[in-house]
């Protein structure tokens, strides 16, 4: 997940899917509050995505991909 963040104004966007929502946001943001100028220390936040439990996505793709990986290797 990727938020937008200002740390002029302090403030840090909602979580986008893409890096590209996130830059869409701070476009946004700059337009609105700064002229369109970059304000310094604006950078965009990148953490791994937690679905609606607060489960750790990336943990269950892993789980999954190890998973199809001892079938395979079953197979084989
Ligand atoms: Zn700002």
């Amino acid at each position: 997940m990727h938020r937008y963040r200002c740390q002029l104004c302090g403030i840090t966007s909602r979580s986008y899917a893409t890096r590209l929502g996130a830059e869409r946001h701070g476009h946004g943001h700059r337009e609105r509050r700064h002229g369109g100028d970059h304000p310094d220390g604006e950078h965009i936040l990148t953490a791994g995505y937690r679905g609606p439990q607060g489960r750790e996505w990336t943990a269950v793709v892993l789980t999954f991909a190890l998973i199809a990986v001892a079938l395979v290797a079953k197979l084989v």
